[in-house]
């Protein structure tokens, strides 16, 4: 299995990783990557951008050395109603919408009840593309119920190469939620969450994982170019 898109990556703007956008893109078309997803984090992270970064991304040409680039953010979920930290009007001017928790933006409450509330509440999102890495403990929901939800309303359930370097103690949270996808033939989407350019495609940690628990390579969104651009015709804007 080989990725075609790495769907989650950071560049200098997001305050805490050391790239342009040109470096990623150029590192995505070295890999040979068919997209890449550029996601810097919402605005109530620290040092993060501001919406005029966001709302001015369609400067960025559609492709750069042959490299579509998707134009997103890493959202923050910054309240257990699931709700994010950026308008509709700007999400509806980026492509691509990662949405996360992060203990800087929703103070970890260790409620499982209340995560799987925001998270139902993410799935209804129309402009949400991606749930973004959401193996950790503190931040544990009900898979079994959230899943199917996630599934039939297109969400792509991430799994995070990052996790498994920085995120450590979500490795079997991880697995139980790729178990899960698997069980209901829900999509994942295996990024890499680059803070920088030689991370951009690098998502083997997170292959091997699933490899390890047999999941089918068809629930892999981004190991197919087909399956993929289908997803971006039918659930995006991209090519609008
Ligand atoms: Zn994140
Ligand atoms: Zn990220």
């Amino acid at each position: 299995m080989k990725i075609i898109a790495d769907t989650h990556c950071h560049t200098s703007a997001s305050g805490h990783a050391y790239c342009s956008v040109l470096e990623m893109v150029a590192a995505a078309a070295k890999k040979k990557l068919w997209a890449v997803g550029i996601t810097d984090h919402g605005r109530t992270t620290p040092n993060s951008p501001g919406d005029w970064y966001f709302e001015n991304l369609w400067v960025i040409p559609k492709i750069i050395d042959g490299v579509y680039v998707l134009k997103g953010m890493e959202a923050n979920i910054w309240d257990y109603d699931g709700n994010l930290d950026a308008s509709n009007l700007v999400f509806s001017r980026l492509n691509w919408i990662v949405a996360s928790m992060h203990p800087e933006t929703l103070k970890p409450i260790h409620d499982v009840d209340a995560c799987t509330n925001a998270w139902l509440n993410v799935a209804k999102n129309p402009f949400v593309n991606v749930i973004g890495h959401s193996g950790e403990e503190r931040y544990k929901y009900d898979y079994e119920k959230v899943i199917p939800e996630f599934a039939s309303n297109g969400k792509l359930v991430e799994i995070n190469n990052g996790s498994f370097r920085v995120r450590k103690g979500s490795i079997e949270n991880c697995k139980k939620i790729a178990l899960i996808c698997k069980k209901h033939g829900a999509y994942v989407i295996v990024n890499s969450d680059s803070h920088f350019s030689t991370q951009v495609g690098n998502v083997n940690l997170a292959l091997e994982m699933l490899k390890e628990i047999d999941f089918p390579d068809e629930l892999i969104i981004n190991g197919y170019k087909n399956k993929f651009e289908d997803y971006l015709k039918n659930h995006t804007n991209f090519f609008s």
